[in-house]
């Protein structure tokens, strides 16, 4: 553990249940940057490939192929030539002949980045042996714990002298439970090993820290963990392994993929609900569920979970997963082709429950908030109407939650759209 290097903020401390915990050493104000970690490989989603450089990910406006495989794409020969040492050079002769094999074609979309992803961490290890000591992000990767069930190691791009197969499965199996999906924009790009980011932070539903991804030109992509709102000294930080909004199944992921059962005062929370009742199926007893839900609203999920509000019996099937999914359907296609009323009346149903199931200033909340910004101006264009209280509200909302996490991968995203609605919006 004392190899660990955990940077100036974060300090290890022990856990009761979970082998440690990542606690605050000195107040962090919200959005504020908490740890800064390197990646140890990353891989591109196949949709990214040629579009993004396979070393830095940014999009430039021209790439270089590979003149060896053709199949890997840079900016410039710098970064051609920073993959080509570190990963490129033991896979390029043999990577095409890999990737149209029968055994790599036969495994499906995740299983494929889980096998390029293995194959660039196969070049990394000295054959033969795998260590543990030591402060390399190698080093961390290797103490990291294997997921909890076994899950067969897929074939990786031979290079020569590959890993034994007794250290691919040691690899594979700490692969399900620690890596990430990298995002620009809150959109997946890419998968990554971040060891650090895994050693260090356990699992919340109601996060106080979110991930972020730094990609810039020339430089291995970096994971950025940000303060969501202000964490006290001593206190632990947390992040979310899956999407909090899967409420009825995020336990059986957690049980099945990670190997615990989550604790957290939402879970909690869920568990003290018992069964949870499916929607009403008749379009008015969805109606009298909104309305109902408009009488009742608590300040954030922290009130509801501190129960000092009890939730009446008829609004318990708002936390059904096919609540939530019902509606954003019913909005994203409303918010874009009209009726814009009944888009920005389902909207806030959503915003409701966002606030309800999602920690303080989360993303998604943030983001909805700008989608509703949008809607409400796409309302005020097609009516005519001058007023533009609306809109102009949620546009500030969606800038105080998105501020806080700040710009993320690729440049412009949701910070510059509200800047852009923003100078719309003046103009009235
Ligand atoms: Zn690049
Ligand atoms: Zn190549
Ligand atoms: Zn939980």
């Amino acid at each position: 553990m004392s190899t660990i290097e955990t940077g100036a903020n974060v300090r290890l401390a022990n856990h009761p249940i979970a082998r440690t915990k990542a606690v605050a050493v000195s107040p962090l104000a919200q959005g504020s940057l908490i740890i800064s970690i390197d990646s140890l490989a990353t891989v591109l989603l196949p949709s990214e490939k040629g579009r993004r450089c396979d070393a830095c990910h940014t999009i430039p406006t021209s790439l270089r192929k590979c003149s060896g495989c053709a199949s890997f794409y840079y900016c410039d020969t710098s970064c051609q030539s920073m993959h080509w040492k570190t990963f490129h050079k033991r896979m390029c002769k043999h990577f095409n002949r890999y990737t149209t094999s029968s055994s790599f074609q036969a495994l499906a979309a995740h299983e494929k980045m889980d096998a390029l992803l293995l194959s660039h961490l196969a070049v990394l290890v000295p054959s033969q042996e795998v260590r543990e000591e030591g402060s390399s992000a190698l080093a961390v990767f290797m103490s990291l714990l294997p997921g909890s069930v076994e899950v067969a190691t897929p074939p990786i791009c031979t290079n020569g002298s590959p890993p034994s197969p007794e250290t691919l499965r040691f690899l594979f199996s700490r692969f399900g439970n620690n890596n990430f999906a990298m995002h620009s924009h809150f959109n997946t790009f890419g998968h990554g090993i971040f060891p650090l980011g895994s050693r260090l932070f356990n699992h919340s539903c109601l996060p106080n820290a979110a991930a972020k991804y730094i990609i810039s030109p020339s430089h291995p992509p970096k994971m950025h963990v940000v303060a969501l709102r202000n964490i006290d000294p001593g206190e632990e930080i947390c992040l979310t392994y899956v999407d909090p909004a899967l409420l009825q199944s995020r336990q059986q992921i957690f049980e099945l993929t990670y190997g615990f059962k989550c604790r957290c005062s939402s879970c909690i929370f869920v568990e003290g609900l018992g069964h949870i009742p499916e929607l009403p199926s008749d379009p008015d007893g969805v109606a009298r569920v909104v309305r109902k839900l408009r009488e009742f609203v608590p300040a954030s999920s922290h009130e509801l979970f501190s129960k000092t509000k009890k939730l009446p019996d008829e609004l318990l099937c708002i936390f059904h997963e096919s609540f939530l999914s019902r509606i954003s359907e019913t909005f994203s296609n409303a918010s874009h082709d009209g009726p814009y009323d009944l888009a920005l009346d389902v909207g806030e149903t959503m915003l409701q429950i966002y606030q309800l199931i999602y920690p303080e200033n989360y993303p998604q909340i943030g983001l909805h908030l700008l989608e509703m910004a949008k809607t409400g101006w796409n309302q005020v264009v097609s009516t005519g109407s001058s007023n533009v209280d609306r809109p102009r509200k949620y546009v500030k909302q969606a800038r105080q939650i998105l501020l806080i996490i700040g710009a993320e991968g690729d440049d412009g995203g949701p910070l510059k759209e509200i800047q852009t609605l923003e100078d719309l919006l003046n103009t009235q």
